[in-house]
């Protein structure tokens, strides 16, 4: 028999990568017994009279000379191959490795050609594909792995928790609509960081089993076309008291069923949450938003405040509250929820994080639209420009559109709380939320 050196078996682990020489006897091929006892410092016993080598390190491993069993602690295993001996050299079987070096390494061990992986890693491959005018970006992992998506413009993010990525899996250069990859490791997580050839991509990120699909298309041209309204409160929830028993429930309804005549006006279709005096939960209208696939959501209130000279206009969007004021706003309108029977809280942990990351696509465009609507709404009323503001409404989450919050006047303040009583004022307030819109919407099919 005649002993070719031929190839290598590369060895391969999260951090380390490395290649041992391996023989081809018969079409078969293995490696030296010796090699594999360095590279992975196990204890190798040769037994001559047994024919066995014992091998140990965390558990005991027997495999026998021309035999194709092997034997792990007392568990006998069949291979496909037996050890041989060449010149007084012992070689074991490539294809036996996985067997052998599992309960050796205390690591899973799998073979795939001519690459032998061991350790725990559970971020298998990483893939890149570019057809049909999209880039799809594509990490093979363990299904039990939770991932968070994020990003704006040309920089998107996937981190996957407790994620071990195979060394080597991920390229630094990109491909199609991906100009570059950085990944980061650390104990807790992988983050892998794509930057994108430019910054007006649609990015969309599945998940299926054994894998998470990312995929860069052209932005498709958006209009705006349906509108939901959202009156405040109702029913059981008054919202906020005010002047002469003035509840903010029924004035909100009022401007929001103004505002919708004057929207269709303008053609747009339109989406109430409500058009009668009933309680309906934060959950619920979003819900009719996203099931909707509306383009815009307005959430129409009344401010009110212990101090009745407080007055004027604000505008919100969803973020996190960035003022104490915000916070007390966003504490007023978040309580509608203590009317709720089965107390429908949002979902904690990563979920949250989930649809807080899916609105940021929506944040700026939440911004401007709100910009919009605080210019023309103060324009039409006349009352003090309270600016926008951020804060976490739970009505503006989950919504997959530009969403805002008006509290349009203080039911508090005397001045304005006569005035929302009045049916001119209302008209004025829908005119002012009505403008705004529509300049938002114009503005918009023009930049996207
Ligand atoms: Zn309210």
């Amino acid at each position: 028999m005649i002993l070719f050196v031929l190839f290598g078996l590369t060895i391969q682990s999260q951090d380390t990568v490395f290649t041992i020489n391996s023989s081809h006897f018969a079409q078969i091929s293995y490696v030296k017994a010796e090699d594999i006892k360095e590279a992975f410092g196990i204890k190798a016993e040769w037994n001559t009279k047994n024919k066995a080598l014992y091998l140990k390190k965390g558990k005991k491993v027997t495999i026998f000379l021309e035999n194709p069993f092997v034997k792990v602690e007392n568990q006998v295993v069949q291979v496909v191959y037996p050890m041989v001996m060449k010149k007084g050299v012992l070689y074991i079987p490539v294809t036996t490795l996985p067997d052998i070096l599992s309960p050796l390494i205390g690591k899973s061990v799998t073979l795939k050609g001519d690459t032998l992986i061991y350790g725990n890693t559970n971020i298998h491959n990483f893939e890149m594909k570019y057809k049909d005018g999209k880039t799809e970006g594509i990490i093979y992992l363990d299904d039990n792995l939770e991932h968070i998506f994020k990003g704006s413009g040309d920089i998107w993010t996937i981190t996957i928790f407790e994620g071990r990525p195979l060394k080597g899996i991920f390229p630094i250069k990109g491909k199609g609509y991906i100009k570059s990859i950085k990944v980061r490791v650390t104990d807790a997580l992988t983050e892998v960081k794509f930057q994108l050839t430019k910054k007006t991509f649609d990015v969309d990120v599945k998940r299926s089993p054994g894998k998470i699909i990312m995929t860069i298309s052209n932005k498709k041209r958006r209009v705006i076309k349906t509108v939901v309204i959202d009156p405040g409160h109702g029913g059981k929830d008054p919202g906020a008291v005010g002047y002469r028993g003035l509840k903010e429930k029924d004035v909100v309804l009022d401007v929001g069923k103004r505002l919708a005549r004057m929207l269709k006006e303008k053609g747009y279709n339109v989406i109430m949450t409500r058009t009668t005096d009933e309680f309906i939960p934060l959950s619920e209208r979003t819900k009719i938003a996203d099931k909707a696939k509306a383009d815009l959501f307005v959430s129409i209130h009344c401010n009110a405040a212990p101090l009745a000279s407080k007055n004027g206009t604000e505008t919100y969007f969803l973020s996190a509250a960035k003022t104490s004021w915000a916070r007390a706003v966003e504490a007023k309108e978040n309580s509608s929820i203590r009317f709720e029977k089965t107390a429908e809280n949002p979902k904690p942990g990563i979920n949250y994080i989930l649809w807080d990351m899916a609105q940021n696509e929506f944040l700026k465009e939440s911004s401007e639209l709100a910009i919009e609507i605080q210019e023309s709404l103060c324009k039409q009323i006349k009352r003090k420009n309270r600016g926008v503001s951020q804060a976490n409404f739970y009505v503006l989450r989950l919504n997959y559109m530009p969403a805002v919050l008006v509290e349009t006047a203080f039911v508090s303040n005397p001045r304005e709380g006569r005035l929302l009583s009045r049916s001119k004022f209302r008209d004025k307030i829908a005119r002012g939320i009505a403008n705004g819109i529509d300049a938002f919407a114009k503005k918009y099919a023009q930049k996207y």
